[in-house]
C-alpha cells in the first residue's frame, strides 16, 4: 500500500461490495453446496470430451482417474490436478470401496465392458454412472439393476438429451397438447464410420454395429418424443461392405414401432451415410423438426409456432449438473436417465435384432 487513496479504497472494498454483490446474477454467486465427486473410467474420446465440459460444472467435479494407459493418467493427472491416491487401472479399481473422496464412478469404455465394471462400480458402494448402450442387451442391463440395488447405488445412463433445453421444449409442447394427437415420428441417425479397426466395428466389443451406437438415439428419440412405448418393431438390414462390417456388424438397419395411441415410428440406423441426423415429430395440429437432433450441438429446429430459440449449452455439462442433483438431492428429471430407462432401449434393440434375423414382427408388450 504506497498512498492514501489505496488506504481509503481498502477500508471501502467490502462496503462497495455488498450492493455488487447483491446485484450479482445466480450463476455468478459462488456455489458452496454439495457437489458429486466422479472418477471417470476409461480416458478415451468421449471421456475427453466429458471431463472438459465438466469443468463449467459447480454440482459435479472430475477427481480419480481409471485407466490401463499410464500415459494417460499422468497427462490427466496433470491438466485435471488429480491426486494420485484417486488413480486406478482396470485391475485394483475395486479398491475405490475404500477411497472417501469419490462418490460416483463414470463408465465410457466399449460397450461390452460395461456390464462388469458396473457391477464391479457397484459393489464398492459407490454410485455407477455408465455410457449408452447401457449394456449389449436387456439380459445384461438387468443384472447391472439388480446389483446398483442390491448396493443401494444410483445407476445413471449417459443420456445427454433428456437435459438438452430444445429437446425439452418440444416434450414440453406435446405435454401441453401443442402437437395434438402424435401420430408419428421419424428419426434419422448415423455416420459414415472411418478405421476398420476400431472397437465399434468388433462384434465382441461393440455387440453389434450401428445400432448399438448410433441407432440407439433414434430408438431413445422415439420415445421422449413420442411419449409412449412401442407395442412391436419391424425391422430390415442392408449391407452394402460386409468385409468391414462383418458377421453380427450392422451397417444400416431401418425399423419401424407402433405405439398404444396408434402413433407409428420410422428410423434409420447407420454407419454408412453421412448427415444422418434428423428428428420429424407429427402430431394432428402441428409439427417439430430437429437437425441437428440428438450431436453435441446446437441443436437447431422448428416447430409449425416457429423456430426453437433455447440456448445452447455443452450437453454433458447440463447432463452432469442434472446427475449430480439427481443423486445428491433426489431431484426427478422430465426424462428418466437412469437403468430401467437403458433397459427399455435394450429391450427393443434385441427386438429389433430379432426382426431383422426372422423377418417377422416383434412384439415388446
Ligand atoms: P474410445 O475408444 O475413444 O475410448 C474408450 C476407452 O476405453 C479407451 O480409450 C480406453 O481408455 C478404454 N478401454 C478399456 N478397455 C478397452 C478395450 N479393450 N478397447 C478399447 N478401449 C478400451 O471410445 P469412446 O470414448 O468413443 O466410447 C466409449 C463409450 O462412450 C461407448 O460406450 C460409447 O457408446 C459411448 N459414447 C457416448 C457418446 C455420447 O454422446 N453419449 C459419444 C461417444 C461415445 P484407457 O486407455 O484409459 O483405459
Amino acid at each position: 500500500m504506497n498512498s492514501r487513496r489505496d488506504f481509503i479504497q481498502m477500508l471501502s472494498a467490502p462496503i462497495v461490495a455488498l450492493p455488487f454483490m447483491s446485484s450479482m446474477k445466480p450463476a455468478e454467486i459462488p456455489y458452496d453446496g454439495p457437489v458429486l465427486r466422479i472418477a471417470i473410467m476409461g480416458l478415451g474420446g468421449y471421456a475427453t470430451r466429458v471431463a472438459e465440459a465438466m469443468l463449467a460444472c459447480k454440482k459435479a467435479k472430475l477427481v480419480g482417474l481409471i485407466s490401463g494407459t499410464p500415459a494417460k493418467i499422468k497427462a490427466w493427472s496433470e491438466k485435471y490436478s488429480i491426486e494420485a491416491k484417486n488413480c486406478y487401472d482396470y485391475t485394483n479399481f475395486d479398491a475405490i470401496k475404500n477411497n472417501p473422496d469419490i462418490d460416483a464412478v463414470y463408465i465410457i469404455t466399449p460397450n461390452a465392458l460395461h456390464k462388469e465394471q458396473a457391477i464391479r462400480v457397484a459393489k464398492t458402494g459407490k454410485h455407477v454412472i455408465v455410457e449408452k448402450p447401457m449394456a449389449l442387451n436387456a439380459k445384461e442391463a438387468e443384472e447391472m439393476i439388480d446389483a446398483c440395488k442390491k448396493a443401494g447405488v444410483h445407476l445413471l445412463v449417459g443420456y445427454r438429451m433428456h437435459f438438452e433445453p430444445k429437446t425439452l421444449e418440444v416434450i414440453r409442447m406435446r405435454n401441453a397438447g401443442e402437437f395434438g394427437k402424435i401420430k408419428f415420428f421419424q428419426g434419422l441417425t448415423g455416420f459414415r464410420s472411418g478405421d476398420p479397426k476400431q472397437w465399434r466395428l468388433n462384434k465382441a466389443l461393440a455387440g453389434g454395429g450401428s445400432m448399438m451406437d448410433i441407432g440407439i438415439y433414434s430408438i431413445n428419440g422415439m420415445r421422449y418424443m413420442i411419449g409412449e412405448e412401442p407395442l412391436w418393431v419391424t425391422a430390415q438390414e442392408t449391407k452394402t461392405d460386409p468385409v468391414k462390417f462383418a458377421e453380427g456388424v450392422d451397417e444400416t438397419i431401418q425399423f419401424q414401432a407402433g405405439f398404444p395411441s396408434g402413433a407409428i415410428a420410422s428410423c434409420l440406423s447407420s454407419y454408412g451415410m453421412g448427415n444422418l441426423d434428423r428428428f420429424f415429430l407429427n402430431g394432428e395440429k402441428g409439427f417439430a423438426e430437429m437437425q441437428p437432433s440428438t450431436g453435441y450441438g446446437p441443436i437447431k429446429g422448428r416447430t409449425h409456432k416457429g423456430e426453437l430459440t433455447q440456448p445452447h449449452q455443452a450437453h454433458q455439462t447440463i447432463q452432469m449438473e442434472e446427475f449430480a442433483s439427481i443423486i445428491l438431492e433426489g431431484k426427478k428429471p422430465i426424462v428418466p436417465a437412469d437403468g430401467e430407462e437403458g433397459l427399455k432401449d435394450m429391450k427393443i434393440i434385441d427386438a429389433i435384432y430379432q426382426a431383422v434375423k426372422t423377418g417377422k414382427k416383434v412384439k415388446l408388450a
